[in-house]
């Protein structure tokens, strides 16, 4: 059976990108150092601040008009603050939903297109010519 995933659905499942099968992580946010089923290396890659910026900026835009709605609605003041707080529970479980789904996809994104540091060395030409 060769059914390969692509790293974007196995990501969105948290599973590895290369077998489809294994958990990315051990933890919240914590990566298994290897795949515990095909055995893939988990380290050779660093997703860093991508996935909070990706995730949170995705949230603002979803939230941002409730900031502005809210305040403006005919509500009373009580109302209005109870719909704040729920607005900032919203975002903060959207945020902690998505924070490692967007781990996982940038993560098998580039263990799949092999992505690395930026150097200034020229990459090496395998080809020969
Ligand atoms: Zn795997």
């Amino acid at each position: 059976m060769d059914n390969k995933p692509t790293p974007i659905l196995a990501g969105l499942r948290q599973r590895c990108g290369t077998c489809g099968e294994g958990k990315l992580f051990k933890g919240y946010l914590k990566l298994n150092d290897s795949c515990p089923h095909c055995g893939r290396d988990m380290t050779a890659a660093d997703t860093a601040d991508g996935p909070a910026f990706f995730v949170g900026f995705g949230v603002l835009i979803l939230m941002a008009p409730f900031l502005f709605l809210v305040p403006m609605s005919p509500l009373s003041l009580g109302l209005k603050a109870l719909a704040m707080v729920g607005v900032g529970a919203v975002v903060t479980l959207l945020c902690l939903w998505l924070l490692p789904m967007a781990k996982a996809i940038l993560l098998n994104l580039q263990l799949h297109h092999k992505a690395e540091e930026a150097s200034f060395e020229k990459p090496v030409n395998k080809s020969g010519s």
